[in-house]
């Protein structure tokens, strides 16, 4: 009778262990994915003079247009 009890306080203990290590686990994973920038934060924006694909906090806009350089803007301006 005393091996079922024992057999049981182990079986118990092994249970607990395995769901602490998956809480664990399960913790890190989740920091992880906190600490990984999230994909398709920034919006890209099209150079309207050369077509280069680039952040729209990077761009620099003029009315509907953007553009990759202010050289661009100046040169898209005199093309108009
Ligand atoms: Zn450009």
């Amino acid at each position: 009778m005393s091996k079922i009890i024992l057999l049981v306080i182990v079986f118990a203990a092994a249970l607990w262990l395995v769901r602490g290590l998956r809480r664990r686990s399960e913790a890190k994973s989740g920091e992880r994915a906190e600490k990984t920038p999230p994909q398709g934060a920034e919006d890209m924006v099209r150079c309207a003079q050369c077509g280069v694909h680039l952040p729209r906090g990077e761009s620099i806009m003029a009315g509907q247009e953007f553009f990759c350089s202010a050289r661009h803007q100046h040169d898209f301006r005199r093309s108009r």
